[in-house]
């Protein structure tokens, strides 16, 4: 079994002492000698103020993404040696919010991740369908083609930053989940993907996570799923209980098991 990997994406809550009690909370819940790798994703202007919480801790501060340019230009935006000038290391590209709301392609996501690889990130790269493309049963299709658009041109040397998130569109934030069984097939399916691109052995290494409305009532059953290697969370990351709970359930999954 992979080490499970649980992220939290704030996306744009928290003000900063809001974030400070969530940050409270969460160091106060969390047990020290836990194998679960916990990362969080604050908005850009708390993520100097979360990296220097964190320090002593074994959270990670990741960003919720990053411009494709490293300078000049670009009014608003933030670019990945900003990042690595705050303490982050790890950059989340191509979540659906990003893609729809922001009408960020394959192409750009390509190129954001070319960036953040040329300055030594690691990078959280989300895929999902949606409801529509489930309804067709074209949610294969969809996900092969933003992953061979988005990663496929990648040296497999550069597949050792990569972490993805398989996240359906219409289980985000929504409250309707991916079943176990719809989550494993997928992740299966991603795992088979980059086992014919890349060889089997790098696709046994690659974390695959999932997230959509992913609670404390439903993770276990998730994190069970052979191929699904923890979760990226949205709405229950908020609450310091609901994401220790979470957690705790990905630590439980790992019980007993041989992590490679
Ligand atoms: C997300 O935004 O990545 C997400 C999974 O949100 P939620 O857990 O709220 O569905």
């Amino acid at each position: 079994m992979r080490k499970k990997i649980v992220a939290g994406n704030w996306k744009m809550n928290c003000d900063l002492s809001e974030m400070e009690l969530l940050l409270t909370g969460l160091k106060q819940d969390l047990p020290k000698s836990i194998r679960t790798k916990v990362m969080v994703a604050p908005s850009f202007t708390n993520l100097y103020q979360a990296f220097r919480s964190l320090r002593e801790s074994n959270i990670e501060v990741v960003a919720q993404n990053m411009h494709q340019k490293e300078e000049g230009a670009f009014t608003g935006e933030i670019s990945a040696n900003m990042l690595k000038s705050v303490g982050v290391n790890t950059v989340i590209l191509g979540h659906s919010e990003r893609r729809t709301i922001f009408h960020e392609s394959d192409e750009l996501l390509a190129e954001k991740a070319k960036t953040a690889l040329r300055n030594e990130m690691k990078i959280i790269f989300c895929i999902g369908e949606e409801l529509s493309d489930r309804k067709q049963n074209s949610q294969f299709e969809v996900v092969k083609s933003q992953l061979t658009k988005g990663l496929f041109h990648f040296e497999k040397s550069d597949w050792e930053e990569f972490i993805l998130a398989y996240e359906p569109v219409w289980a985000i934030g929504t409250g309707e989940t991916a079943t176990p069984a719809q989550a494993q097939e997928m992740h299966a399916f991603i795992r088979n993907l980059i086992s014919q691109k890349y060889g089997e052995t790098l696709a046994n290494k690659i974390p695959i996570l999932y997230g959509g409305s992913v609670k404390p009532n439903n993770a276990v059953e998730i994190f069970a799923q052979p191929d699904v290697d923890g979760g990226l969370i949205g709405g229950a990351a908020l609450k310091a209980d609901e994401f220790t709970a979470i957690i705790l359930s990905a630590e439980n999954s790992m019980d007993g098991k041989r992590i490679i």
